[in-house]
């Protein structure tokens, strides 16, 4: 972009007319105790039907106490990164539990799943190698990607054929394929267990970003990869979100030891940042335990999906094919999601938009989330709001 005093202007107005010009909300407050569903947003009180807090985590009062014993021993902040002062007791001991919850021999910790991603890549690809990804992974592993100076390849949507094929086609270059578990604007689950037969026949690194499988799915929320029972030598790399069902902030990666600790001296966004907060390890730390022990959260969920499901059928609303909490409703045309989203808040539901470059053109959503926070009849209401949107616009 060309320095000029109307260069940020231009380009403003230019997303604002491919209606991709985007805003945020700003949320005031929270209207019930210990829930995330209902807030207060721009004045108006309207329940939240697009976070990712699956387990209704986020605002549960033992992760917030858990987070004022720890400032109150260990402060606020880490003040260093891992490797010089700041790595403590509770990031120690979260990744001990980390690793015991995802049965891998030991985890590591990142302060986001986009550093997280962006460190491993880099830290194990370079020019020579290929990083091979679904077509709809996360940003942050096509950055990582791109980051490692890697040639990137992308593969079919959850096609392990297509993976194969590009498979034999790096003829035997080192390659490191990567695909989301759960697919964040899809909800559509990755066939791991193909992919993890295809990278041992090919002596090719697994990566599989399970931010959205995690505390959701699998034995005790383990995840996706766990309950496909795969262990961390059919997946050496799975990389694990806290920020969404288990309602905190942070990552990791976890695998073999050997593994691990190479990370551990190799990931750029390891060495050269600070350590997440204490409090924040120790408010994990309590969320793996609430996420583990209260399986009505995970059947809770379950419920909801089904009545959406059901409930959706009933009205003639078109859903995407998933059977996880993100439930999709694709509209297409950027303007009629920003629209139905509209008309959804107007009536008292939050439910963003998701447009491009977030999903391919012409594939712009309604990214509808269910969380254990949400009842079923908030869901029936959801429902009707829906219907009524997606009519006004079929009739606009
Ligand atoms: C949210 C997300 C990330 C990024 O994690 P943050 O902790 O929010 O940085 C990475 N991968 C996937 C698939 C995600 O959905």
């Amino acid at each position: 972009m060309r320095r000029s005093p109307q260069a940020a202007q231009d380009a403003l107005l230019a997303l604002e007319a491919g209606q991709l010009r985007r805003r945020r909300r700003v949320v005031q407050g929270y209207t019930r105790p210990g829930l995330s569903t209902h807030v207060l947003v721009e004045g108006r009180q309207c329940l939240n039907f697009c976070s990712n807090d699956y387990l209704g985590l986020a605002r549960d009062p033992r992760l917030a106490e858990a987070m004022a014993r720890a400032a109150a021993e260990s402060g606020s902040g880490s003040g260093a990164a891992h490797l010089v002062t700041g790595h403590g007791q509770e990031h120690h001991a979260l990744e001990e539990e980390l690793a015991a919850f995802t049965g891998r021999e030991a985890a590591l910790l990142f302060s986001t799943g986009y550093m997280a991603n962006v460190g491993v890549i880099s830290a194990l690809c370079g020019h020579h190698d290929v990083v091979l990804q679904d077509r709809l992974n996360h940003a942050s592993l096509l950055d990582g990607a791109r980051l490692a100076g890697a040639k990137l390849q992308r593969y079919a949507h959850l096609s392990a054929v297509d993976a194969a094929r590009c498979l034999q086609a790096a003829g035997g270059r080192d390659t490191l394929l990567a695909t989301d578990g759960v697919f964040s604007m899809d909800g559509d689950v990755a066939p791991v267990a193909e992919l993890a037969a295809l990278a041992r026949q090919h002596e090719a690194w697994l990566l599989v970003d399970d931010a959205h499988g995690l505390g959701v799915l699998g034995p005790r929320g383990a995840g996706l990869v766990a309950e496909l029972g795969l262990d961390e030598d059919d997946v050496p790399l799975l990389v694990g979100t806290l920020g969404k069902a288990l309602g905190s902030f942070g990552a990791f990666v976890a695998g073999p030891a050997d593994l691990i600790d190479l990370l551990m001296q190799r990931a750029r966004s390891y060495v050269y940042t600070t350590a997440l907060p204490p409090p924040v390890a120790a408010a994990t730390r309590a969320a793996l335990r609430i996420a583990c022990a209260e399986d009505w959260r995970r059947d809770q969920w379950q419920t909801l999906v089904a009545a959406f499901r059901a409930g959706a059928a009933e009205r003639g609303i078109r859903l995407a094919d998933s059977a996880t909490p993100i439930q999709p409703v694709v509209v297409g045309d950027a303007a009629v999601a920003l629209r139905a989203s509209q008309r959804l808040f107007d009536a008292g539901f939050w439910v963003a938009a998701i447009r491009p470059p977030t999903v391919p053109a012409g594939t712009s959503r309604l990214r509808i989330t269910l969380t254990a926070g949400h009842t079923v009849a908030e869901v029936e209401a959801l429902l009707d709001a829906l219907a009524g949107a997606l009519q006004a616009e079929a009739t606009a």
